[in-house]
């Protein structure tokens, strides 16, 4: 039962890559090792930003400089897990740190599963790092019980706190900012303001349905909207999907604003998710609606 759902996961994540795998990729894709997940590559300026998607739909980020590797989050299931770390260190450099983007399982399970040698570099925001060592053993406990080995034994929570403001890792700028109430509690957004690039994990997704279990739609769009204002970027890197542009943020806004207007007259999650299917036909990641229904609809 459990492997079944694991193999229902993987193959409704196949379908939804194959969607994505319609548009153009917004970098070159390459594959240094057999990966069962895919890898997209962007140089820029000497820096090497490498996103890995795991069949599951997360997206994690390397960028790395001439003496070594920020990771951002770690992947949800173990195998996906190994296989990022995998890939890291096939790149040869050490790991500095680990930056875990928000609170949600599918960013920071993984840590308990590929990185318990790096536990004294894992980062997060405060509120993030205490959201995870209060929860995050409720969620091994009951994900553990759906997922079986997929999920990580062990729990890693964040050692370090990020703080707000520049910063400079091997000779790359950084700027950290902090949003509440988005598709999270919580949520890191990275700019590496001299190569243009966003890293807002699940602040946005690309190609795919979103998660709305946090239900702080109103917030999220004012978020979005504030991302739009930023200048000099062109790549944003999500949690789930592929690397995209700036484009992505009135995609998302558009779909929270559906998503509102659905919710308005939909008396339940089925005819909630109905609606938003016809909206939306082509749209990969459905399973984001199954897992946030529970939370729009008390009565299912
Ligand atoms: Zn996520």
């Amino acid at each position: 039962m459990k492997s079944m759902k694991l193999k229902t996961l993987i193959i409704i994540s196949m379908l939804t890559l194959f969607f994505a795998a319609c548009t153009k990729p917004a970098v070159e894709p390459v594959a240094p090792l057999d990966l069962k997940g895919s890898v997209t590559v962007k140089k820029k300026d000497g820096v090497k930003i490498h996103t890995y998607l795991s069949n599951s739909l997360q997206a994690t980020h390397i960028i790395e400089t001439e003496k070594s590797l920020v990771l951002v989050d770690a992947q949800f299931l173990v195998p996906f897990a190994k296989e990022f770390r995998a890939y890291a260190d096939s790149l040869g450099k050490p790991i500095e740190r680990v930056i875990i983007s928000h609170g949600h399982p599918d960013h920071f399970f993984g840590l308990g599963a590929a990185f318990k040698d790096m536990e004294k570099k894992v980062y997060a925001l405060k509120g993030t790092q205490q959201f995870i060592k209060k929860v995050g053993p409720v969620m091994l406990k009951n994900l553990g019980k759906k997922l079986g080995k997929a999920v990580p034994e062990e729990l890693i929570v964040p050692t370090h706190v990020i703080e707000i403001g520049a910063a400079t890792i091997d000779g790359v700028n950084y700027e950290f900012e902090r949003f509440l109430n988005g598709e999270a509690q919580e949520q890191l957004l990275i700019k590496l303001p001299d190569l243009g690039i966003l890293i807002v994990q699940d602040l946005a997704f690309n190609g795919l349905h979103l998660f709305m279990g946090n239900n702080t739609f109103d917030d999220w769009i004012v978020i979005l909207e504030s991302l739009q204002k930023i200048k000099n970027y062109d790549t944003v890197l999500v949690g789930h999907g592929k690397p995209g542009d700036t484009s992505i943020f009135a995609t998302n806004i558009a779909y929270l604003k559906d998503v509102k207007r659905i919710l308005a007259t939909a008396d339940n999650a089925n005819a909630f998710k109905t609606q938003l299917l016809k909206k939306y036909p082509g749209l990969g990641g459905k399973r984001m609606i199954d897992i946030s229904t529970p939370r729009l609809f008390k009565n299912q």
